[in-house]
């Protein structure tokens, strides 16, 4: 899913918020960060693999910088930027390599741009600027938009100063957002601007705020909060946002308007509690998806265990519907990250293993234990087998989301229909392979009533029901911007 900052000051610099915010954003992607802080020196940037939050002075075995060092505490070098942008990266297109880290840079036009989402047209356009002379170097789809907006930097004015007028910026984008389809939210530095933009569906989050001499944009408003911004927006979808010295310059509607198609998935996991869609904390709504499920599954057991960290608000909403105890039987490794968005199979079975013990045993007891969503299934077996080890005399599993049984091809890795554990079964067989006593889903029905969307409008709900907001190709493959003649990490070289 990816989580994207982009930080406009009027004094001092943008780095170093634009780094705190970044660890905000963690829990969107953890496979690999960088930031690009562009000042009148140009464009410095740093990225590295792994996580943003474990590496801020570099000194991790796993994080030594892949572009542009040194770096001191974790930031490029000459602080003196005004703006900066910055991405934590969860791949869905493109191997997990160092140039596909982010933010994408084109130095000459002093552009630095972080993307959250997926191009459903990425093989089609970027053949077409490969024909036309762009040599890309990544097989991100992300560098695609760059490549776009390339026309639009930095020029020369007169006596050789550097100026960006605002127009072309604005042209730019519009003429990009007319060729790409899918997913985009997008924050990028264009000279001494920040410039962010949304797909005309609104498909991923992003969100603005302003404190005292500096503006922020980013996917979630934690980030916002965490950087002191007390006055916060939507970035609307198809609408571009220009701000310079701290402060929005400019506002427009650059798309025409579409249907408002939001990732249901944000709702139910993706999002921190802590952060507000459309001003109701993601852990309130939470509460009210296990509330809904204990009135439509009740079971009859004699205390509720949280999956933590994600599934505790819906188990404390499921135990207070249920009117039963809520046990923290579960420990987490709280060094292990979301294994979710963990791309390699190996390492996120070995994750898992250490992932989740028992802290309080729960001998003879029948159990209930509640989670926010399940993909693989792979981690609820697990946690059965812990809690039957722990003396539980039955487990039921309830899940505070519709089964998953669709691909997404809007930025999420629900690739590959074989690995979600409810495409093609139903949720009897499904128990049986997690080992459960009984097992139930949020109705759909449950999910848009607790969202106040009677029919699913406002929502995309692809993953859930096999229907997308746009045109969408039958086949996802997370290599298929890698030429040809290089080999292909498909999804079944993942699997083996
Ligand atoms: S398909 Fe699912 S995960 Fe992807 S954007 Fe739609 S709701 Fe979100």
């Amino acid at each position: 899913m990816c989580g994207i900052v982009g930080v406009s000051v009027i004094e001092g610099t943008a780095g170093q918020p634009a780094f705190d915010g970044l660890v905000t954003l963690q829990h969107r992607g953890q496979e690999s960060w960088g930031i690009a802080v562009v000042g009148p020196g140009g464009v410095r940037v740093r990225r590295a693999l792994g996580f943003a939050s474990r590496s801020a002075c570099g000194d991790s075995p796993h994080d030594g910088p892949v572009h542009d060092g040194p770096a001191r505490d974790g930031l490029p070098a000459g602080r003196a930027g005004r703006v900066a942008v910055a991405h934590t990266r969860y791949s869905t297109t493109g191997a997990t390599v160092p140039e596909n880290s982010q933010p994408f840079v084109h130095e000459a036009r002093r552009i630095a741009l972080a993307h959250n989402g997926d191009l459903t047209n990425a093989a089609e356009l970027r053949a077409r600027l490969g024909r036309e002379g762009y040599g890309f170097r990544s097989t991100s789809d992300s560098e695609i938009i760059l490549a776009l907006l390339a026309d639009t930097g930095e020029t020369s004015g007169p006596a050789g100063r550097h100026f960006v007028d605002t127009g072309p910026i604005v042209a730019g984008v519009a003429r990009a957002t007319r060729v790409l389809r899918g997913a985009y939210s997008v924050v990028c530095a264009v000279g001494d601007h920040l410039v962010a933009f949304r797909d005309p569906h609104g498909l991923r989050p992003l969100v603005a705020g302003f404190a005292e001499g500096r503006a922020v944009v980013a996917s979630e408003t934690c980030t916002l909060d965490a950087l002191g911004c007390t006055e916060q927006r939507e970035v609307e979808p198809g609408e571009v946002l220009v701000l310079r010295d701290g402060r929005q310059i400019g506002a427009h509607r650059v798309a025409q308007p579409a249907p408002r198609s939001f990732c249901v998935f944000e709702h139910l996991y993706l999002t921190r509690q802590d952060s507000r869609i459309d001003g109701t904390r993601t852990g309130a709504t939470r509460v009210a998806f296990g509330e809904r499920l204990a009135l439509e599954s009740p079971a009859d057991a004699d205390l509720v265990v949280a999956v933590p960290a994600s599934g505790v608000p819906a188990a404390r909403g499921y135990a207070r519907a249920a009117g039963l105890p809520l046990a923290g039987a579960l420990v987490r490794d709280e060094q292990v990250g979301r294994t979710f968005i963990e791309p390699d199979l190996r390492r996120r079975e070995r994750k898992l293993r250490r992932k989740f013990s028992v802290g309080s045993p729960v001998d003879g007891a029948r159990v209930v234990v509640v989670d926010d969503s399940m993909v693989r299934g792979s981690t609820m077996r697990r946690i059965v087998a812990l809690l039957r080890e722990s003396g539980a005399s039955e487990v039921h599993v309830r899940i505070a989301a519709p089964p998953l049984i669709a691909p997404c091809h809007y930025g999420v890795d629900l690739v590959d229909t074989g690995e979600l554990v409810a495409t093609g079964r139903e949720s009897e067989e499904v128990c049986r392979i997690i080992g459960a006593t009984s097992l139930a889903y949020l109705s759909v029905a449950g999910m848009r009533h607790t969202l106040g969307s009677a029919a699913g409008e406002g929502l995309c709900e692809g993953c859930i029901t096999g229907h997308y907001p746009t045109r969408v190709s039958s086949a996802r493959d997370k290599s298929r911007l890698v030429p040809a003649r290089t080999p292909r990490r498909t999804t079944a070289a993942r699997l083996r």
